[in-house]
């Protein structure tokens, strides 16, 4: 496939887009490293993967924290002896509209969404920065093209009531990826974001009173309604592009953000 002998990190790897995104990089031929901080559904998506024929290996770790973002890299290392690609998917929704904003949710929206990004990218460079770095001190050129992929929002794009918390994070993962690129693409390696607009996943079910998660369902339904494609998005969708920007077909795309909305009015 594409991605044979490539090593891949993905994080937020147990559900939704992250599932779909771990699941069709192995079936392109990469080894995946798949991360989740909960470990149930991470450990049913290497099943998916072991059952597809692929390869996989599971590693539940929060990189809100730095330690557990080499502890993460450290495992693509010691499980497969390398590390080339890193998908940046770990994400979550706190929203309340900015008057009611707090401290609290601002802080956990920001590390899942940004700070996570960063530490698992920052822990991934002795294995992408630094080994491009030895290849050219070697024989003068990369082996290859390494990748880093962002999963940002099109609510960063468009701007989004309730989502201030959300957006400054995704806003700044569409902003790092263009800072990033210029950084890293002098050691071959790709640095995107992806921005997905409304896919069907636990982020965006209909919203009950209870829950922290999901979307009014009144929302919902306008939201399809501004969808050119007529349908709202499902994960594989996102795991199409992901997967296209992390393969040798992008080696020459770097530093931007693609909408992937089915032509979201305004998106
Ligand atoms: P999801 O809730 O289905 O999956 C997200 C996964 O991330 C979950 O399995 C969760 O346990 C995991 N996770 C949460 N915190 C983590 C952490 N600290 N470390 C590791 N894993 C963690 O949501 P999804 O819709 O698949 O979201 C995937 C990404 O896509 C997110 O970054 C999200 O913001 C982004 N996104 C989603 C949509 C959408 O419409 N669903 C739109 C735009 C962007």
């Amino acid at each position: 496939g594409r991605l044979d002998d490539r090593v891949a990190i993905v994080t937020g790897a147990g559900r939704g887009i992250g599932r779909a995104t771990a699941l069709r990089l192995a079936a392109d031929g990469a080894s995946v490293v798949v991360n989740d901080i909960d470990a149930e559904p991470a450990a049913e998506t290497v099943s998916l993967i072991e059952a597809a024929g692929g390869s996989a290996l599971l590693h539940v770790a929060d990189t809100v924290e730095l330690e557990q973002a080499h502890g993460l890299t450290k495992a693509a290392v010691d499980g497969f002896g390398k590390l080339d690609i890193v998908v940046n998917n770990a994400g979550i929704t706190r929203d309340k509209m900015f008057h009611g904003m707090t401290d609290e949710i601002f802080d956990f929206v920001l590390d899942v969404n940004l700070r996570t990004a960063f530490h698992t990218t920052l822990a991934a460079m002795p294995y992408l920065r630094e080994v491009a770095k030895a290849e050219i001190a070697a024989d003068g050129k990369v082996a290859y093209n390494r990748k880093i992929v962002f999963t940002s929002s099109v609510a960063a794009l468009m701007g989004n009531p309730g989502q201030y918390n959300y957006t400054a994070a995704k806003g700044a993962l569409i902003a790092t990826t263009k800072t990033l690129a210029r950084e890293l693409g002098p050691f071959g390696i790709n640095v995107n974001a992806v921005a997905p607009g409304f896919i069907e996943t636990r982020l965006t079910q209909a919203k009950t009173d209870s829950s922290d998660l999901g979307i009014p369902q009144q929302m919902r339904d306008m939201s399809l309604m501004l969808i050119a494609m007529g349908r709202l998005g499902v994960p594989e969708d996102i795991a199409n592009v992901h997967a296209f920007l992390v393969s040798s077909d992008a080696d020459f795309v770097s530093g931007v953000t693609i909408p992937v909305t089915g032509g979201q009015l305004g998106g």
